[in-house]
């Protein structure tokens, strides 16, 4: 069962020669944007230097940095009057990223995103409640015209305030979910505050969980917590939003739209592609969106393609769970440490409540790593001895994965700092670095 049968099936020839013909048309597209017109005329390329789809090689890279340099309108491909959506990113630093839609990409994206949710098992019979912000990210607009697209009963709820959200789901029988999984811990703490229990007093039976690295690990965890299978959703503003690529109801690895994106995996240090299987940067081109097309760019997640085929017979690779961004990677005491290896240890530790935090400091002038943790409820009962030995634990076990042994300081369930969007993990205050 596939929304569209032909394009989810399609034999990898026919597939290839698919994005040969889709990407020599972007490329034509791209030549009209300020930025793509003078570079590729510098540099004499034209649609004609591709024959294949490994060609791609020959075409320079798309950085963030020349998405803000050209801000706003410098990769446009197509006149003003065509436009009638943007949406941005925050842009705490420097220029917003900011990407720019005419009605043919906003249908693309709306087809492409029923497309992953019916490949996650979801329907028209279902009620579908998107918590997410409406408004310039992504995450709110792109899943509404999805879920339309596919013909589920939408409940636009938006973010925050989780008792309305509950009596939401409550009202009219919301049966899938689309949220950050950061929230929807909090959200499980809030239905035990009301005397709830999301398995027996909903008719929740999917999640769609995305927009911020997480782990095999967390996703259990909401899992067991609602009783739901939970989907991952991966997807970046500058390739549309959510929609680029999306688990099946195997669960493993999430199906990348290949009709509609080429991807390459890179080394982010030579920039050459890695062998297969290895992980490495991702890089997309866009090759079904007009009004700013994209090529080759970097999006700095770390990730690799799954080998084998998967038994859903949708023939478009799978991407392996996102591990983080590769400016998501600190170094302390001289090792490596991702985020998420740290969430995979503490998300296996069944005493350990819904959020952490990671600290970077600098204490009688060395490098300390601080975790924050918090506790569940009935645990967090002031039994110092308890508290003790489980901090012993989770730091020898953080030790053991990560090489440096953390200060790690248990919390109430709830006293963390909660951010307004995607969550913070990391906080630097290492003087060295601040300087
Ligand atoms: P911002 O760049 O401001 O975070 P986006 O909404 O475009 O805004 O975020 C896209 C990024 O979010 C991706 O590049 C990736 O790093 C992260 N992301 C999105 N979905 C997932 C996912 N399922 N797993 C891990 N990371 C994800
Ligand atoms: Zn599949």
């Amino acid at each position: 069962m596939y929304w569209e049968n032909e394009l989810e099936t399609l034999d990898r020839k026919n597939l290839e020669h698919l994005q040969v013909s889709r990407l020599k048309k972007t490329i034509q597209s791209a030549t009209n944007s300020a930025y793509y017109g003078n570079l590729y005329r510098l540099m004499g390329l034209s649609a004609d230097s591709i024959k294949s789809v490994s060609d791609i090689r020959k075409l320079p890279f798309t950085t963030k940095q020349n998405l803000r340099d050209n801000f706003p309108y410098g990769f446009l491909g197509l006149p003003q009057k065509e436009l009638i959506r943007l949406h941005s990113s925050s842009g705490t630093t420097g220029n917003p990223t900011v990407i720019f839609h005419n009605r043919h990409d906003i249908d693309s994206w709306a087809n492409l995103m029923a497309r992953s949710l019916f490949c996650a098992g979801v329907r028209d019979t279902d009620v579908f409640q998107n918590i997410c912000g409406y408004g310039l990210f992504t995450g709110g607009l792109g899943f509404q015209y999805g879920i339309e697209r596919l013909g589920c009963l939408s409940i636009p709820a938006g973010a925050g305030n989780s008792p309305r959200q509950i009596k939401l789901m409550q009202d009219y029988g919301t049966t899938v979910i689309h949220a950050i999984p950061s929230y929807l811990n909090r959200l499980f703490e809030v239905f035990q505050e009301e005397g709830l229990d999301p398995r027996k007093d909903t008719k929740l039976h999917t999640f769609v969980i995305g927009a911020e690295p997480h782990t095999e690990e967390q996703r259990q965890r909401i899992e067991e917590m609602f009783g739901v299978k939970a989907y991952n959703s991966f997807g970046l503003s500058e390739m549309n939003g959510p929609g680029v690529a999306f688990e099946c109801t195997y669960q493993n690895g999430l199906h990348i739209w290949e009709d509609a994106y080429i991807i390459e995996i890179i080394n982010p240090d030579t920039l050459e592609p890695v062998a297969d299987g290895e992980v490495g940067e991702l890089v997309m081109t866009t090759l079904d969106r007009e009004a700013m097309p994209l090529i080759r760019y970097r999006t700095r997640d770390l990730t690799r393609i799954l080998p084998g085929d998967c038994p859903c017979g949708r023939t478009h690779v799978r991407l392996d769970r996102i591990t983080g961004r590769s400016d998501d990677m600190f170094i302390v005491k001289g090792c490596n440490v991702f985020p998420m290896q740290i969430e995979g240890v503490l998300m296996k530790i069944a005493e350990v409540g819904a959020d952490y935090l990671i600290t970077l400091d600098t204490i009688n002038g060395s490098d300390e790593m601080i975790i924050e943790v918090e506790v569940k409820k009935d645990w967090f009962n002031g039994d110092i001895t308890r508290l003790d030995k489980l901090s012993r634990l989770i730091s020898g076990q953080i030790r053991d994965e990560v090489l440096v042994k953390p200060i790690v300081k248990l919390v109430e369930p709830g006293s963390l700092p909660k951010s307004e969007g995607k969550a913070v993990r990391v906080k630097e205050l290492r003087k060295a670095l601040n300087s």
